[in-house]
């Protein structure tokens, strides 16, 4: 049996992704940085610069985003995705507004990083098949819902990605560990995939909580793909790619990224355009 494994042959990826590039990004940023973990951060691009207080959950909130021109420096290592260009419901408007929603800020973003944008948070975790639709005519490769799935499995679709937890979900230490735990040799493939936004540390005074899941799966970078959204987006697509012979026992990687793969319990790889033979 073939099965997909991550980069490097590792069994079990971690991603992170926040909304909405607020100031206290910075933070959290700081920490990624210090525990080597990797995320994505859904931005909109037409609210950059825009001072605001809010109150949100009952807290009154500092929403109070970073400046275009702090775009590029800030999240320089990491993803940037889109989230709308005004935070819109997406599922609220006309075709053309959405659409002009999701390419505009698309194409914003990726002039401030001088990148490409492949990635989405629906606002307000407000989707349907027109807006699927629309975010795929725009380039988009997947989407991140807000529905927590509890789970470590790979999506079914990369347009309706749920995350396995909020980092405000009561289970998320237990989630964590469970996490570890997982067999490492046998069964599919795992993601933790972790969401929020970062200003919800400051509403509940919890940076610490973050801070102790950061610092636990740190310990465990060789076994873990730390990996941005776009990252595992992409290799999974890749590896869907990958041609076999009738038998399976010729595999041939037509694609421009090295993959690995497990086949009968071996992990192995195969290097862009070049076959594996399976004895
Ligand atoms: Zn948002």
């Amino acid at each position: 049996m073939i099965q997909l494994v991550f980069p490097e042959g590792k069994r079990k990826a971690f991603t992170v992704s926040y909304d909405d590039g607020v100031k206290q990004d910075e933070r959290l940023l700081r920490l990624m940085n210090q525990y080597k973990i990797k995320g994505t951060f859904n931005l909109n691009a037409g609210l950059l610069g825009k001072k605001e207080h809010a109150i949100i959950d009952g807290f009154d909130t500092d929403v109070t985003r970073f400046n275009k021109e702090e775009i590029a420096v800030m999240y320089q290592g990491q993803e940037v995705a889109a989230h709308a260009l005004t935070h819109s419901k997406l599922t609220d408007i006309s075709v053309q507004t959405v659409t002009y929603q999701i390419l505009e800020d698309r194409r914003s973003l990726e002039e401030l990083v001088n990148g490409f944008v492949l990635g989405f948070a629906y606002p307000f975790g407000l989707y349907d098949d027109i807006v699927i639709q629309s975010l795929k005519s725009c380039g988009i490769e997947y989407a991140r819902t807000v529905d927590r799935s509890g789970s470590f499995q790979l999506p079914d679709d990369f347009y309706k990605w749920h995350p396995t937890c909020h980092h405000n979900d009561s289970d998320l230490l237990q989630l964590v560990e469970k996490f570890i735990r997982q067999d490492k040799l046998f069964g599919s493939p795992q993601l933790f995939y972790l969401w929020g936004h970062s200003y919800e540390f400051d509403q509940r005074n919890n940076w610490d909580v973050i801070e102790k899941v950061f610092a636990f799966l740190s310990q465990y970078h060789d076994d873990i793909w730390m990996a941005t959204n776009g990252e595992i987006c992409n290799y999974v697509n890749q590896f869907k790619l990958l041609k076999f012979s009738t038998k399976g026992d010729w595999i041939l990687n037509p694609t421009a990224y090295k993959i690995w793969l497990l086949a009968d319990n071996c992990v192995h790889s195969i290097q862009p355009g070049q076959k594996l033979i399976i004895n």
